[in-house]
């Protein structure tokens, strides 16, 4: 029997106003599993309305410490339920096991992480010219934040937004995507277990209506966006009409780029976890490979070997690989760009289909699918395919590899394998990106910050600037002289 899911709104747990719902589909064999609230406008309201008295009610006084033994319970509670989560979530958006068991410890070291920070949100002091005048600034919560989180990643993405957020001292209202939100509400949970006031963390789902009614409702105060970028331009032109701050994580189209002189073997297994790793639904994936011609043909034949060598089958399998894409939709897309590729002329070294076999019938699997010799603006090169579905592109020297790697509309992340630290120094700094990673690929830390430039995003999650999204800066001047001044003229 499916399990029935209610909205999570100041402390209780209610059906849609309308008692509208919808299915939670396993990706593994198209079957529903749970139903869900499809939230309406009163819905909408009323969680805003319940986050923004949490707030004003007492939240935003709190002080650092009450904040971070909540996050500490909240980290333990997760923990303690990991293997739950991960279950349902690999049921919930197919992603294998082995990876979700993973992303909900790195889930709670994130909250652990912003545990930390809870008390030390201290502003600075500043020495002015006239050392009458004494200067110091105090940081706040900016107040109700609208975090919106996607179907790839559900809790480790909400971990970025609601961890800083509760840090800060924001109350939140969560809006996780339709295609995967049964975590978000059984993480809501353990939230209400952990003991956070009624009101600080509420949970609304149902489609991008939901999203576009929370976006645009005049009581948030920012909004936390991850997802596609076309999205990430709706939500920001809403944003603008009530100017309210705006933290975007969209797509990207990042190349993993392999120098001669890298250790191949390193790079080669860097280059599969970059596309294969969740069947390339991250937005970090390494979807383009970029190769220098010395060692393009060993680099290829290497990459397509473990590409066939791929176990792709059922994600709650312990052994398996690769599971299926997420839903309807995404297959047939992914489908769909293969289908372009190889009309646009793009050589298909591996996979290209649907697996054959019982055990795919039902799911929506993808084999794994490499093309090679791919033109830099073809648009398997250019466009975001979220899919296992890998470009490989030859190079010539440096220079052609940075302005390959440059020459998207994109910006969130690169990988770069060479033995030269002087090289890997030079071309770091020319990535136009918001992350570089050396030596590594797909290798995450609580502290290090992470976000994109260009069409992948505006601001950073992790790391001490993601606090930044969640707080004001206030100035406070104070003058201890009692001079005489001209009211008529600015005072510097
Ligand atoms: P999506 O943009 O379709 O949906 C994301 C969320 O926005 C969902 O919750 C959806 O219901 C909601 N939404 C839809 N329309 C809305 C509207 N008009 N106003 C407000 N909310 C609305 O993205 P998706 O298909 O769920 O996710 C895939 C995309 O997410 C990919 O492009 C991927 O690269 C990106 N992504 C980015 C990151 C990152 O950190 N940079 C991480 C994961 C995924």
């Amino acid at each position: 029997m499916p399990t029935t899911y209610q909205l999570y709104i100041g402390g209780a747990w209610r059906d849609a106003a309308d008692g509208a719902t919808f299915p939670a589909i396993n990706p593994v064999d198209q079957q529903p599993w749970a139903h869900l609230p499809q939230a309406g406008s009163a819905d909408v309201d009323a969680a805003v309305a319940a986050a923004r008295e949490a707030f004003d009610g007492g939240w935003k006084h709190t002080n650092g410490l009450t904040r971070a033994t909540l996050m500490q319970r909240l980290a333990e509670l997760l923990e303690a339920d990991a293997e739950r989560m991960a279950q349902l979530e690999t049921t919930d958006n197919g992603k294998v096991i082995r990876e979700t068991r993973v992303q909900m410890r790195f889930a709670a070291r994130n909250y652990r992480y912003f545990a930390g920070w809870a008390d030390k949100l201290h502003g600075e002091s500043i020495p002015l010219d006239r050392p009458e005048l004494v200067d110091f600034t105090t940081r706040e919560p900016r107040g109700v934040a609208a975090l919106i989180t996607s179907w790839n990643s559900p809790m480790a993405i909400l971990a970025n937004k609601l961890a800083p957020a509760l840090a800060a001292g924001c109350t939140v209202v969560i809006k996780p995507s339709e295609m995967a939100s049964v975590t978000t509400l059984a993480f809501a949970e353990l939230c209400e277990k952990a003991g956070f006031p009624a009101g600080v963390v509420n949970v609304v789902t149902g489609d991008g209506s939901v999203g576009a009614a929370l976006t645009g409702h005049p009581g948030i105060d920012l909004i936390s966006f991850t997802g596609g970028t076309a999205t990430g331009k709706a939500i920001s032109r809403v944003a603008a009409e009530h100017l309210t701050p705006v933290t975007l994580e969209l797509g990207g189209k990042s190349a993993n780029i392999v120098f001669a002189d890298a250790d191949l073997e390193q790079a080669v297994t860097g280059a599969v976890a970059g596309i294969f790793a969740a069947a390339g639904q991250t937005c970090i994936a390494g979807s383009r490979l970029l190769v220098q011609r010395e060692i393009y043909d060993r680099v290829v034949a290497q990459v397509c070997e473990r590409a066939r060598a791929i176990r792709v089958g059922d994600p709650r399998d312990e052994a398996t690989e690769m599971g299926p894409v997420a839903t309807q939709a995404q297959h047939q897309r992914v489908l769909a760009f293969i289908q372009r590729a190889r009309e646009q002329g793009a050589t298909l070294a591996v996979g290209g289909g649907v697996p054959q076999g019982e055990a795919y019938d039902r799911g929506y699997f993808v084999e794994p699918t490499v093309f090679t010799e791919v033109a830099p603006d073809a648009e398997l090169a250019q466009e975001e395919v979220f899919g296992p579905v890998l470009a490989i592109i030859p190079f010539d020297n440096e220079e052609e590899a940075i302005a390959i790697a440059n020459g998207t509309a994109y910006g969130l992340v690169a990988g770069l394998w060479t033995q030269n630290l002087a090289r890997a120094h030079r071309v770091a700094r020319r990535l136009e990106v918001g992350g570089v990673w050396v030596n590594t690929y797909r290798t995450n830390a609580a502290q290090a910050p992470f976000g994109g430039v260009k069409a992948s995003g505006i601001g950073r999650e992790r790391g001490l600037h993601a606090l930044d999204e969640y707080l004001e800066i206030k100035n406070l001047m104070i003058d201890l002289s009692s001079e005489a001044r001209d009211p008529f003229a600015i005072r510097t």
